[in-house]
């Protein structure tokens, strides 16, 4: 989407800052967003990120000025816009649905706001041109929504946020109607546009493929508060709540009882743990699918590891990925480099990991995002 020749539209710099301070939307007993504060830097691209109905939405619309925040602040680059109305901000939004206008040719979809704004005929051409450029839409220029891709609908949409030169660039599932292929070239692009126009994006997204990998920081949400911001490796390897721990990659959880400071019971077994975040004496312990290794034999107390029967086997790309269920029913899941023996469903088997892969966290997430176990 971004070429190199067009850097002119917007530079470093030209991004805004965005803080959100206790913010809160209620619509009756439904806290959409309960109390949240944020602090996003000029420049930098942030995702929202977790399940349907967690909130996302309704932040972004209160960022943009669609919605007046039944308590706290909204700051754009140093300055107070909670009740400013949405034309008057720094901010423009892509939304879910493009909402290109059908009967107009793509330049003057991306020329209507600026001619709302009654700039000049003639820079109106020069800035048109300059937003479809970096969307690579140029060569499209006459043509009408309908003669388009999905990707290039909705790379005019980009185009028509980005030639108002706002300073914060608000974009809602922008790629959610777009097949998988598409949307893995579109976050390509979309990180190339962002480094070349400088201003500050906040995409929200339920995909954490997505989020993890456009974001220099990601904030995970969950029923209308933000449980964790932070840069995508450090989500990874430090979540601080069983739920973040479970949207961020694909992990296991198994119940667990603490028998020293720095041991648990699992199953006829003891393990350690390379991180506790837990304070009760049942914690989960968990660990991720890709650290989990499947075995016939009994591993050395060296690895934790639990008994079971393979319940399911399949094959992705070169990987395997096994289920094990665990006696009391928990399953278990295992992704390692496919070799050559496959084990068959029934075998019983033992599934380890190191120690240290295992972390500890209070309660189990009160629902398992679809994500986590894709
Ligand atoms: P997300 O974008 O994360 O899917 P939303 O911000 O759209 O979530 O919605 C958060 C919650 O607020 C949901 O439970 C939703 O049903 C509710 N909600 C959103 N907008 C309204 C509204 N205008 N009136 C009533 N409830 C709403
Ligand atoms: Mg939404």
């Amino acid at each position: 989407m971004a070429s190199s020749c067009n850097a002119v539209v917007m530079t470093q710099g030209a991004g805004g800052s965005v803080e959100l301070l206790n913010l809160s939307q209620h619509y009756g007993a439904v806290r959409a967003v309960d109390d949240i504060s944020i602090n996003i830097e000029a420049g930098e691209f942030v995702s929202l990120l977790g399940p349907s109905g967690c909130g996302k939405t309704t932040t972004l619309r209160m960022i943009g000025g669609f919605e007046i925040p039944q308590s706290g602040t909204v700051r754009i680059d140093g300055v107070d816009h909670t009740n400013t109305p949405p034309h008057k901000r720094p901010v423009n939004t892509v939304f879910q649905q493009y909402a290109l206008f059908p009967h107009m040719s793509v330049a003057n979809n991306v020329a209507y706001g600026l001619r709302a704004q009654h700039v000049s005929k003639q820079s109106i051409q020069t800035r048109v041109t300059e937003a479809l450029d970096l969307v690579q839409m140029r060569a499209h220029a006459r043509k009408k929504p309908q003669q388009l891709s999905g990707g290039q609908q909705q790379r005019v949409a980009v185009a028509r946020a980005l030639v108002l030169r706002p300073k914060v660039l608000l974009l809602d599932e922008p790629l959610a109607a777009l097949d998988r292929k598409l949307r893995e070239e579109m976050h390509i692009e979309l990180k190339l546009l962002h480094r070349e126009v400088g201003i500050t994006f906040i995409l929200v997204t339920h995909d954490q493929e997505e989020a993890l990998s456009l974001s220099d920081r990601v904030a995970v949400m969950n029923l209308g508060k933000v449980e964790q911001i932070a840069s995508p490796s450090e989500l990874y390897d430090t979540p601080n709540t069983a739920f973040v721990a479970s949207f961020v990659g694909s992990q296991n959880f198994i119940s667990v009882e603490r028998v020293g400071p720095d041991r648990v019971q699992l199953h006829g077994r003891t393990a350690g743990f390379g991180r506790d975040t837990a304070t009760g004496p049942t914690p989960q312990l968990a660990v991720r699918a890709e650290n989990v290794g499947v075995g016939l034999s009994e591993p050395s107390p060296d690895l934790a590891a639990v008994h079971g029967e393979l319940i399911g086997a399949s094959i992705l790309g070169n990987q395997v990925r096994y289920v094990v269920q665990l006696l009391d029913g928990t399953e278990i899941q295992s992704r390692s480099p496919r070799s050559a023996e496959l084990f068959s469903l029934g075998t019983s088997v033992w599934c380890s990991w190191r120690h240290e892969h295992g972390q500890l966290f209070d309660s189990p997430p009160k629902e398992t995002p679809a994500a986590a176990s894709a």
